[in-house]
């Protein structure tokens, strides 16, 4: 390597540095790290380049050394003694308070009454453990109704895998339908493989109404009306079925509800001419794309989180498996990948003596969602505010900021401030904490120990080292577990000397010891295609379920049908809401990082060049959008890459509660949508607001 004076300066820092494998947790797709530190500092972090993710960090892994020193984390426990007022306690007091409030809700509504909510969730299985095993709430939940609720489901019913992975790497052609993968917060090795598939000349062709990031290095740019995608996708069915298209071997082999499906969007008239007038995607495209998409080994069509934000998004992204299970090539090389999992165990095991078992159903289920992978969030304040479908009166946010991040914030504001428990862990105030009895400062993962699955294709576990000591009296969750268990008679189960003692137990049956993860950073198991010819799908029909016998079981109808977007603009909100989120931020974590704002200092709001002119509207004015709930103030970026009729606000600014650099930076959009929860998966439908627009000032 030649030496600059920068690489010099940077080996300068190397020297006698000690390295600790990490694990990125500013996004939930952790990324695997080396951490070297020198004199308690760290000097220098990299992405572990022998993990599967070959050394990728995004620029907000890259800035997020500055969350070891922030002044603006949380330093150590608060009590909340008046509207936005707390006071400094000690864990000591903490743990006791909360311990009490638990064993009193528990004695007067029943353990059921209290649930943990999280949206990233490192060494949560500690809460879970006890929540729901010692102490018998069965309500411990993720962000998922938030994120791709409708996909997971999607996934779990047709396919019986919780969470495909996809080799865009050695894909041919490859279909995007609402997904920036190279802009937004997407699984890097996934992007890495996108760009080396594009690098060999593959097809990629994206499907959005924003020209994003992804479409930049697209093959070609379908600007769908927004919300339609479904009818394109039945529509590619129907092409493939008339043409027979299909790979009839493998559909009767590995398929249930073929011949049903087939029959099924030729009888609703699933045409491309039909598709044409809702999509604006003319019929020849269609069918052109239906071909190419059939005809291409190996090709894949992906959706993540885009299709399910529109309350008809579950039965598209059904159709999405769908059409890849047509053309047989599921769980095989330039396709979607059924992962295996690395065989990690419990850290620790509750005796069944010692167990609670929960007298009522999980809240899903109690809310009518049985098939929901992930509690309605949405339907949340219901429960707490009106009992329905039972009382929730005490709620844990690890690392999520539902005030902020829920559409209808006032009325989750409301709801929050109505518990008789609220307990915020995180490693920075929140709306939401501003609300909470309770604040816990968390350690973030240069400071805490985990091991835990990766993203990645093959099976793989990742571990993340302490690399620093506590940020003042922040605590890894854990710990703060243990102290609760402690107070609250559970003690003996949740009892270690060091983090490695739990550790050992949950890499038990790896085939690798501790000492060898601390050094290598992770264990990567073999990536194997085709699982199911050993296996079979996880699906009660043991194929992959064009007819889904989970939905007959609940009354829904057993095939996906194409309905119409809940939301449609006219005269008085003439426009389609839709979001976007920026690559340089996710969440809290991000917010307030000097190098991140600097890139990204505000967010705006996306039009078309048309709309623009018509409206009087210059790039950079202030305009107001505002939806039939409430209206906001933002800047307008007028671009021609985004289609007619369409505003599309970036995400991710506009927090409230700063004091730190982040405060009064861009505007928060959820309080102008409104609730919209897809009936079926509780989903969440984040782009079904219609809005009108005006300008407010040059
Ligand atoms: S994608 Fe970026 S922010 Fe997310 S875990 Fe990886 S490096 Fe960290």
């Amino acid at each position: 390597m030649k030496e600059t004076a920068g690489t010099t300066e940077a080996l300068e820092r190397l020297r006698d540095a000690e390295m600790t494998p990490g694990i990125c947790y500013v996004c939930p797709w952790t990324c695997p790290t080396e951490v070297y530190t020198r004199k308690g500092e760290i000097v220098y972090v990299r992405g572990n380049t022998r993990a599967s993710t070959k050394g990728s960090r995004c620029v907000k892994g890259e800035a997020s050394h500055v969350l070891a020193k922030d002044d603006n984390r949380l330093k150590h426990p608060m009590r909340r003694v008046g509207p936005s007022r707390f006071e400094r306690i000690t864990w000591d007091e903490a743990l006791t308070q909360i311990a009490r409030k638990l064993t009193g809700i528990k004695a007067t509504y029943g353990p059921e009454a209290v649930a943990y909510l999280w949206h990233v969730d490192p060494n949560s299985v500690f809460a879970q453990l006890f929540l729901t095993e010692c102490y018998g709430t069965p309500n411990y939940y993720g962000h998922t109704s938030a994120c791709e609720q409708d996909r997971r489901l999607a996934a779990l019913t047709v396919l019986g895998h919780v969470f495909p992975v996809h080799d865009y790497e050695n894909a041919k052609f490859i279909m995007l339908l609402g997904i920036n993968m190279l802009g937004a917060n997407q699984n890097l090795f996934e992007s890495r493989g996108l760009l080396a598939a594009v690098a060999k000349g593959a097809r990629l062709v994206v499907v959005d109404p924003a020209f994003t990031a992804t479409a930049e290095k697209a093959s070609e740019w379908i600007p769908i009306a927004p919300g339609t995608d479904g009818a394109l996708l039945f529509a590619m069915a129907h092409v493939i079925v008339q043409d027979k298209l299909y790979d009839e071997a493998f559909c009767r082999q590995w398929t249930h509800g073929f011949d049903e499906f087939c029959r099924h969007v030729v009888a609703r008239g699933y045409t491309p001419e039909w598709a044409a007038g809702i999509t604006d995607v003319p019929a020849d495209k269609i069918r052109r794309l239906a071909r190419e998409f059939a005809t291409t080994r190996p090709a894949m069509l992906e959706t993540f989180k885009g299709l399910g934000n529109y309350a008809n998004g579950l039965d598209a992204s059904r159709v999405v498996y769908i059409l890849d299970a047509l053309t047989g090539q599921v769980d095989g090389p330039g396709n979607l990948i059924l992962k295996d999992w690395a065989p990690l165990q419990p850290p620790l095991t509750i005796p069944e003596a010692r167990k609670t078992k929960p007298g009522k159903p999980p809240l899903h289920v109690a809310m009518g969602y049985p098939l929901a992978p992930d509690l309605p969030t949405q339907l949340l304040p219901k429960a707490i505010l009106e009992g329905t479908p039972y009382p929730v009166k005490a709620l844990f946010f690890q690392c999520t900021n539902p005030v902020m991040s829920e559409p209808n914030t006032a009325l989750y504001r409301k709801a929050v401030q109505a518990l008789e428990l609220s307990v915020a862990i995180d490693t920075y105030f929140s709306e939401t904490a501003a609300e909470c009895e309770f604040v816990l400062p968390e350690a973030s993962f240069y400071e805490r120990a985990e091991i835990r699955q990766s993203l990645a294709m093959p099976p793989e576990a990742i571990i993340c080292v302490p690399a620093l000591a506590a940020y003042h009296e922040a605590r890894p969750v854990y710990d703060i577990v243990r102290g609760l268990a402690e107070k609250m008679g559970y003690g003996d189960l949740f009892r270690w000397n060091s983090w490695e003692e739990w550790g050992r137990r949950i890499i038990k049956d790896l085939p690798t010891d501790l000492d060898t993860l601390k050094k290598t950073g992770f264990w990567s198991g073999e990536l194997t295609y085709h699982k199911y010819t050993r296996t079979g799908f996880a699906t009660p029909t043991g194929k992959i379920e064009l007819m889904s016998e989970a939905f007959a079981k609940h009354g829904y109808n057993a095939l996906p049908e194409y309905r119409d977007r809940q939301v449609i603009p006219d005269e008085a909100y003439p426009f389609q809401l839709i979001n976007s989120k920026f690559e340089m931020h996710c969440n809290l974590t991000t917010q307030n990082n000097p190098i991140l704002l600097r890139i990204r200092g505000e967010n705006w709001a996306e039009l078309n060049t048309s709309d623009a002119a018509r409206l009087g509207i210059r790039d950079g004015d202030r305009i107001e959008v505002a939806s039939p709930q409430a209206a906001v103030t933002i800047k307008a970026k007028v671009r021609a890459g985004i289609r007619p009729g369409v505003v599309c606000v970036r995400h991710g600014h506009g927090f409230g509660h700063w004091q730190g650099i982040a405060k009064g930076r861009g505007t928060h959009i959820n309080p102008i949508l409104g609730t919209n929860v897809n009936p079926i998966s509780g989903g969440i439908g984040y782009n079904e607001c219609k809005v009108r627009i005006r300008k407010v000032s040059g």
